[in-house]
């Protein structure tokens, strides 16, 4: 007997953030693979197993889920976000990769998920009005040079550039050098958010001018979510002092 595997994005961490679909595909599971803190937001009931695991096997976890559904189990794999995002789903194929004939039939669906930086763009107005690069500022899975190339790249064209995995204990200063960089390409008040956790109890948002944001880079963890406006990205004024962070839809002459 042959299960199922189902890749599901959880969203950012509001549960009204999470789909009817993503939802539904919860309900029907017998298995919960993921990431410790993951498994931890989806509610238990009777009948549903959980296996949470360290965040640093994302292979050895994927292989595990399609062992779990070749036994035929329904399991449920779960991200945070979006799972197609630097997340799970990416890894479910590339283990599949390994062509093992006991998971040749199992069936696998992706459910999306409210990824992080649609997330905190709601938050914050409309930031990603025009066009929009989306990085991850880690060097575990890239070298640091293929980094830098990207986002120059990216500085250049004058795309806004949102930066996930930002900085954590093991990479504290590679944000400090992207938004070095950044003043390389933008004006010192360009202005640039930090987006922490987005849709849990403690969010906090935050809008800095360049010169700042390079000053504060350390202040930012890895639940942040760095945003770097185009050069036509401003704000603009609502009601009671609200500031909301956009970019025009229209663009013209590139600076
Ligand atoms: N699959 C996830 C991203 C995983 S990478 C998604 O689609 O959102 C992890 C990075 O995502 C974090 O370092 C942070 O940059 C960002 N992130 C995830 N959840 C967030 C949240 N609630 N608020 C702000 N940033 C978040």
């Amino acid at each position: 007997m042959t299960g199922s595997l189902t890749v599901i994005g959880l969203g950012p961490g509001d549960p009204r953030w999470l789909t009817p679909a993503a939802t539904a595909a919860l309900d029907a599971a017998t298995d919960l693979v993921g990431y410790g803190p993951y498994v931890g937001r989806v509610a238990e009931r009777a009948g549903l197993v959980r296996h949470a695991s360290d965040n640093r096997v994302e292979l050895d976890r994927a292989r595990h889920a399609l062992d779990l559904a070749a036994a035929g189990r329904a399991v449920a794999v779960v991200s945070g976000g979006d799972p197609g995002v630097f997340a799970m789903a990416a890894a479910v194929f590339e283990a599949l990769e390994d062509a093992r004939p006991e998971w040749a039939s199992v069936d696998i669906r992706v459910e999306p998920g409210i990824t992080a930086v649609l997330a905190a763009a709601a938050k914050l107005g409309a930031p990603l009005g025009g066009d929009f690069a989306v990085m991850s500022l880690s060097d575990n899975l890239k070298p640091w040079d293929v980094v830098t190339r990207r986002l120059e790249a990216a500085l250049a064209a004058d795309f806004v550039v949102a930066l996930y995995n930002p900085i954590s204990k093991a990479r504290p200063w590679q944000l400090g050098e992207a938004l070095k960089l950044a003043g390389r390409h933008r004006a010192a008040d360009a202005p640039v958010a930090f987006a922490r956790a987005i849709g849990r109890a403690d969010e906090a948002i935050r809008v800095l001018p360049l010169a700042e944001a390079e000053m504060a880079a350390t202040t930012a963890d890895m639940a942040t979510l760095v945003l770097i406006g185009a050069s036509g990205t401003r704000t603009v004024g609502g009601a009671d002092g609200r500031r909301f962070l956009y970019t025009p839809r229209s663009v013209g002459r590139m600076p």
